[in-house]
C-alpha cells in the first residue's frame, strides 16, 4: 500500500524492502499452536485484527455459556461481573460452580435474581469475559459482562440484540480461518447457505442431546449427561424455566426421527440384533407392508409419523443398545428400589438379556471395542483361567451379536436373551 502512494517517499520504502526484505507486522505476543497442526493458529496480532478477535472471542464465549447451561438469551446477557461463584469441598476440590443471573420468563417487571449450577467450561468462558469485558465495562461505567468492545463513540452500551449479528460474523470467520469454500467448518443449512445462528438454537439443541443422546459427548469429552445433571441443580431444572419442557420437546422430535431413521434402514435390508429384533422388525415390517406399494423414500412421510408414533414413544437410543421400552419387561428396573420409575434407566442397562434392547449397525464399534479390549487381555500370559474362559466366551458372544447385525445375516431368532442367560453373561450399558 505505501508502495503505491505518490507522496511517503516510496522509493526510499523500496529501496529498504529491497535490502532488508519484508515480513508480517504486528505484536510480538506469543500465538498458541493449533492443536491440529501444531503451528500458530493465526498470523501476528496487530491492532486491528486484535480488535476483531476480541469480538470473536466474545462470540465464543458467548456460545459455550449458551450452549452449556441449559440458560435463555436474556438470562446470559443480564450476568455481571462476578456472577460466578464456586464452591470447594474441604480438600479443596471444586464441588460446584454457580452463576447468578436474572430470569426474566414469567417474571413481571425487572425479573427475578436466581441461579444457575454449571460446569467447568462455563465457568472458563465466564473467567475469559471478566477480563475480556474490563476495558470496556470501566470505560463505559457498566458492569455487564457483555459491553460492546468497540469504544467508538455513539456505540450502544450493552451488546444485546447485536450478539444475533456477531455470532453469523464468527461463523464466517471460522469458515473462513479454519474452512474451505468446499467444505466450510461451520456446516450449511439445508438450502445450501451458510447456517444461520440464532441465540434460541443453542438451549433447544443441548434440550435435544440431553434427551436424545445423553451419553454422547461434547468437545473435551464432557458428556451431556455431565452437563444435564449440573443445570437441574440450578434453576435450569426447576419447572418455572422451562428448560426441561423443551427438553420433554426434543425427545418426541428425537425419537420420531430415529424411528423413521429405523424405518428407512429396515427398507433398505438393514439387520436388526438383540432380544427385541423379532418384535421390532415385525412392527416395522408391518407398517411397510401397509404403506406399499409406495417406496418407502417417498412414502406419505406425514402418515408414517403417524403410523410409527406409538412405536417411536418408547424408544430410546443408547450406546449399546437401543431400548423399544416396556416397564412391564424392563430388566433395568428390577435393578433399582425405588418403585415408579417411568422411563428406561439406560446406565444400567443389560443389552444381551432385556426383551427391550435392539441392536443395530450403529452400535457396532462399541461391541467391537468391547471385544478388543477382551482380546488385548487375553494375550496377558499370566491370566487366570476362569477369567480367560470368561473373557473367551464374551468375545464369542459379541462376535455372534455382530454377526447378526452383519448386512446379509440371517434375521436373530428370539431366543437369544435365554441363551445368553443360561450361560451367565451379562453386558451392562
Ligand atoms: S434394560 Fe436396557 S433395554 Fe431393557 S428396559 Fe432397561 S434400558 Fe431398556
Amino acid at each position: 500500500m505505501h508502495l503505491g502512494l505518490t507522496t511517503g517517499a516510496p522509493d526510499l520504502i523500496a529501496a529498504a524492502i529491497a535490502e532488508l526484505g519484508t515480513e508480517i507486522g504486528g505484536m510480538d505476543t506469543p500465538i498458541s499452536a493449533d492443536p491440529d497442526t501444531g503451528l500458530p493458529w493465526r498470523t501476528r496480532f496487530d491492532a486491528k485484527v486484535l480488535a476483531l478477535e476480541e469480538v470473536m472471542l466474545q462470540s465464543a464465549a458467548y456460545v459455550v455459556c449458551a450452549y452449556l447451561s441449559g440458560m435463555r438469551d436474556s438470562e446470559i446477557q443480564a450476568m455481571k461481573r462476578g456472577c460466578l461463584s464456586i464452591t470447594r469441598a474441604e480438600d479443596g476440590a471444586i464441588l460446584r460452580h454457580r452463576i447468578k443471573s436474572t430470569a426474566y420468563k414469567g417474571k413481571r417487571g425487572g425479573g427475578e435474581e436466581t441461579e444457575w449450577v454449571t460446569i467447568a467450561p462455563v465457568a472458563e468462558a465466564i473467567a475469559v469475559l471478566e477480563r475480556l469485558s474490563a476495558r470496556a465495562g470501566q470505560a463505559r461505567g457498566t458492569t455487564t459482562l457483555w459491553p460492546v468492545l468497540a469504544l467508538r463513540a455513539n456505540t450502544k452500551t450493552h451488546i444485546s440484540a447485536e450478539i444475533v449479528r456477531q455470532l453469523n460474523r464468527y461463523r464466517d470467520h471460522l469458515n473462513d480461518r479454519f474452512g474451505t469454500a468446499q467444505a466450510p467448518i461451520i456446516p450449511v443449512g439445508p438450502n445450501g447457505a451458510p447456517w444461520r445462528l440464532t441465540t434460541r438454537q443453542f438451549r433447544r439443541t443441548i434440550a435435544w442431546h440431553i434427551a436424545n443422546r445423553p451419553f454422547g459427548t461434547i468437545a473435551g469429552m464432557i458428556q451431556y449427561k455431565h452437563a444435564s445433571v449440573a443445570a437441574f441443580e440450578g434453576y435450569a431444572g426447576s419447572s418455572r424455566s422451562g428448560f426441561r419442557g423443551e427438553i420433554e420437546a426434543q425427545r418426541a422430535l428425537g425419537q420420531i426421527d430415529d424411528i423413521l431413521v429405523y424405518f428407512d434402514e429396515r427398507q433398505g435390508g438393514a439387520r436388526l440384533g438383540g432380544p427385541a429384533a423379532n418384535r421390532i422388525g415385525a412392527a416395522l415390517d408391518t407398517v411397510g407392508h401397509e404403506l406399499a406399494p409406495l417406496p418407502a423414500m417417498i412414502a406419505d412421510r406425514p402418515r408414517l409419523r403417524t403410523m410409527l408414533g406409538s412405536l417411536a414413544r418408547t424408544l430410546h437410543v443408547g450406546p449399546l443398545a437401543d431400548c423399544f421400552f416396556d416397564p412391564a419387561t424392563a430388566l433395568c428396573l428390577n435393578r433399582i428400589s425405588e418403585p415408579g420409575a417411568t422411563g428406561p434407566m439406560i446406565a444400567m442397562c443389560e443389552p444381551v438379556r432385556c426383551p427391550n434392547a435392539c441392536i443395530v449397525e450403529r452400535h457396532r464399534p462399541a461391541w467391537q471395542r468391547g471385544a478388543d479390549e477382551a482380546r488385548l487381555l487375553l494375550r496377558e500370559k499370566r491370566l487366570p483361567e476362569p477369567q480367560r474362559v470368561t473373557l473367551q466366551a464374551e468375545v464369542a458372544r459379541i462376535e455372534r451379536l455382530l454377526e447378526q447385525i452383519a448386512p446379509g445375516a440371517a434375521t436373530p431368532h428370539s431366543g437369544m436373551a435365554g441363551e445368553e442367560e443360561e450361560a451367565g453373561f451379562r453386558v451392562t450399558g
